[in-house]
């Protein structure tokens, strides 16, 4: 057995037994030329080896140019790695050993701890508290001198908004404080307040202290924006703060409905931004235009909500983002990841990179710090990140581990990360529905259940798209008119909360001939929550609230969203549909075949459903292809029965503009319950819902069995498209214990006009893969899929 790493008393060892998921690298693949073979085998002996690994091997035929020298160290740092410093480490770090693994995972940067609530170095600052075993050792500036001559960029790491008990004795009124001035506590410690001095000075300090002291190009920091939204601050420095920003008193209560609630959290959100703002100075100012401070955020709107981290804000003033989302859980899935790329890709721009916290340890459900994650788990969270531009960026907790499995992980995945990078960033993502979104309509609309009234229905349109394979990607309710054009549909999931400004970039995108699925009680609420009398998008979907209706209060809103009643959706009363409108009489018309928008249920009149729905008022040229069956008992048996089997109330609005768009207006709240009772009718009823409003153009057809995360992507003369392996005994129940194959798949890609042909390169095996060309698409078939497939097509 090879060895690297000494092997001796309470050292971290690597002792490699083999890499899971390689090839066997000794027997040619048929059709494979001796020179194939030759490359292929090297990078395999290499992995074995595990020692340092040289320079580039190109495994692609026309292999990556490189990442320039001349880029700056956020847009040439590919690889990132963290130890993530604990007090006793200082006894135990065995830095040689771990500058190898640096080298072995192919990193380019580093993260270390340095200061914060725990010091790695020995400060000048009395109060900045040494962790308990360095005594007077520097153990972040060897890490960051050792990584500094390895020639990798250093973040220094700051965790920065909480301290000992003796800081807070010398500085009691640096401290968020509760209504009753009592001290915010975090466990032992306590908890700082943003609009203290502790961040206006001493923090700064210690940037300063840290620049002089190591030069790192820059840092990041894990906790940087204060107490979250859970909690009012009620310090002095807060309460003149906000009297002088808004002439008000601070909010003595959480009130989503009292507007001075609604300011306070608007004035945390801008506060958090001077922060940004002012960090950067600092170390600017400091450490040269590129130190840049970069924090970190989440991979969730809901939690950046929870923190008042404005993402739009935060992603137009920072080169790259720092993603702290480390795993997945059991509803949302790895497609999450995907999710997370897409989504600050979108709001950063493609161009830009957005390395990961990628755990090797169980986080997670539950979580075991000093364990490894299983390696599909780890390894499928990795892919799919990949698959959405999200660079790798491995994390371990503690600089020793007794568990050494989790070395492993990252190593093969890293080199090939390396060997295809530039097949990996740069992208211009190809879809076909955008769902949009934004961090208002959580807050305000969101207010304190952003799970069931924003979150689920975001999430019911993605798994519905991943499972039928339609690409797709978030859009920022701001940016529609922006990136908006090259899709052919705007998916609204119960986006509730939204600005003229919002309602009018819809508007203009239905006629420019765009498709629209429009759900809930989207366009209801403007942009900080006030109701409006109809949907602002009440023009467009031709449907309204009845005059005179008393308004659904919160808590039943809150009460629909979260029950599950024994109700139905009916499909075309008498396999029809009804239209309405003066040009068919008062009453409802039967007309023609039923509506193409529910291919698929021929054999069934009616759909499980769950929810309430009430009366609408439509305009003329409305085709209502469901309606609405109210709930009845389930129980004893002989009760479950259909008392009102019919009524007229719609559940499913179709009609077109007068540019041919098709719009699709879903009162019934089947993404919601998509996400969260998985029942098949719903998933398939809103990817057939996107299929129709898109007039069926898709960029791309995948069939054969599975449940299969697509990615497709445009790039310089050729298109990249992921197929991420998600099906597994542990999808929907992490961690994933084996991987299973799929397969065979046909692919169908639509290629670039003007393209008359395109071969097809499989970057996992290294393998071209037989294709034919027809009508300006190209197909190929993907024969087995263990976890990840990426093709280069062009
Ligand atoms: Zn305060």
């Amino acid at each position: 057995m090879l060895s690297c790493g000494r092997v001796w008393k309470g050292k971290p060892t690597f002792n490699l037994i083999g890499v899971t998921t390689m090839r066997d690298a000794n027997t040619p693949i048929s059709g494979e030329t001796r020179r194939e073979f030759f490359k292929r085998t090297l990078v395999a002996t290499a992995a074995i080896a595990a020692t340092d690994i040289g320079p580039a091997f190109d495994v692609v035929a026309d292999g990556p140019p490189g990442t320039p020298a001349d880029l700056p160290w956020w847009r040439r740092t590919m690889r990132w790695a963290q130890t993530n410093i604990t007090e006793i480490d200082p006894t135990r770090y065995d830095i040689p050993w771990w500058r190898r693994h640096w080298k072995r995972t192919q990193v380019q940067g580093v993260i270390i701890n340095a200061g914060g609530i725990f010091a790695y170095y020995p400060s000048r600052f009395p109060l900045h508290h040494r962790a308990a075993y360095l005594g007077d050792r520097d153990l972040y500036g060897e890490l960051a001198r050792a990584a500094h001559e390895d020639g990798l960029a250093v973040l220094a790491r700051m965790d920065s908004n909480r301290t000992h008990e003796d800081f807070y004795r010398a500085h009691p009124d640096w401290f968020a404080a509760d209504a009753a001035g009592r001290p915010y506590r975090a466990g032992e410690f306590y908890v700082t307040c943003i609009n203290s001095p502790y961040y206006e000075e001493f923090l700064p300090d210690v940037l300063r202290e840290i620049i002089e002291r190591s030069h790192p190009e820059g840092f990041t920091d894990n906790s940087w924006s204060g107490l979250g939204r859970g909690s009012i601050c009620y310090c002095a420095n807060c309460a003149k703060k906000f009297r002088d920003r808004t002439g008000q008193a601070l909010p003595r209560l959480k009130n989503w409905d009292d507007p001075g609630y609604r300011e306070w959290i608007k004035w945390n959100y801008a506060r958090r931004l001077e922060i940004w703002d002012l960090n950067n100075h600092t170390t600017r100012a400091a450490g040269g235009a590129g130190c840049l401070w970069v924090g970190m955020n989440s991979g969730s709107v809901t939690s950046q909500c929870q923190e008042f981290r404005d993402y739009k804000a935060i992603c137009e003033r920072a080169e790259i983002i720092m993603l702290d989302h480390q795993a997945r859980s059991d509803s949302l899935g790895f497609q999450d990841n995907g999710v997370a790329g897409k989504l600050i890709h979108g709001l950063l721009g493609w161009e830009k990179l957005i390395p990961e916290s990628m755990a090797m340890y169980q986080q997670g459900r539950p979580v075991f710090r000093l364990a490894s994650k299983p390696e599909p788990e780890a390894r499928l969270w990795v892919l799919e990140g990949f698959s959405a531009g999200i660079q790798p960026w491995w994390h371990h907790v503690g600089a020793y581990h007794e568990d050494r499995r989790m070395y492993r992980t990252i190593e093969p995945l890293n080199r090939w990360h390396k060997d295809n990078e530039a097949r990996l960033i740069n992208r211009e993502p190809v879809a076909t529905a955008g769902i949009v979104w934004s961090q208002q309509n959580t807050d305000f609309y969101g207010r304190d259940n952003p799970q069931e009234l924003v979150d689920l229905p975001f999430r019911g349109f993605v798994n519905a798209l991943v499972r039928a394979r339609i690409p797709w990607l978030p859009v920022h309710a701001d940016h529609i008119d922006r990136d908006a054009t090259k899709l052919a549909v705007l998916v609204l999931p119960n986006l509730a909360a939204m600005s003229e400004n919002q309602c009018e970039s819809v508007r203009r995108f239905a006629r420019r001939g765009g498709g629209l699925v429009i759900t809930g009680e989207s366009s209801l609420f403007n942009e900080t929550g006030a109701a409006r009398p109809d949907f602002g998008l009440a023009d467009i979907v031709g449907t309204h609230l009845p005059a005179g209706r008393t308004r659904v209060d919160w808590g039943a809103r809150i009460r629909r969203a979260t029950e599950t009643s024994h109700s139905y959706l009916r499909l075309a009363p008498e396999l029809r549909a009804r239209v309405y409108g003066p040009e068919t009489g008062a009453e409802p018309a039967i007309t023609g075949e039923r509506h193409p928008i529910l291919r698929g249920f021929d054999d069934t009149d009616i759909l499980p459903f769950g929810g309430t729905l009430e009366m609408l008022d439509l305009d003329a040229g409305c085709v209502v292809p469901a309606t609405f069956i109210p709930a009845f008992p389930t129980y004893p048996p002989e009760t479950a029965w259909m008392a009102e089997p019919s009524t007229t109330i719609p559940a499913l609005i179709v009609r077109m503009n007068r540019e041919g768009a098709r719009i699709v207006y879903m009162p019934a709240d089947l993404d919601r319950r998509f996400a969260r009772d998985n029942l098949p009718d719903h998933g398939a009823l809103l990817a057939q819902a996107v299929r129709w409003a898109a007039k069926d153009e898709l960029p791309l057809v995948v069939e054969g069995p599975g449940f299969i995360d697509c990615h497709l992507y445009r790039q310089a003369g050729r298109q990249v498209l992921h197929m991420v392996n998600l099906t597994n005994a542990g999808t929907w129940r992490a961690p994933v214990h084996e991987l299973i194959p799929v397969g065979p798949l046909q692919v169908q890609v639509k290629l670039p006009d003007g393209a008359r042909g395109a071969s097809v390169l499989s970057l996992v095996t290294g393998r071209k893969l037989a294709s034919t060309t027809e009508n300006g698409r190209v197909s190929f078939v993907v024969r087995s899929l263990l976890d990840h497939e990426v093709t280069l097509i062009g």
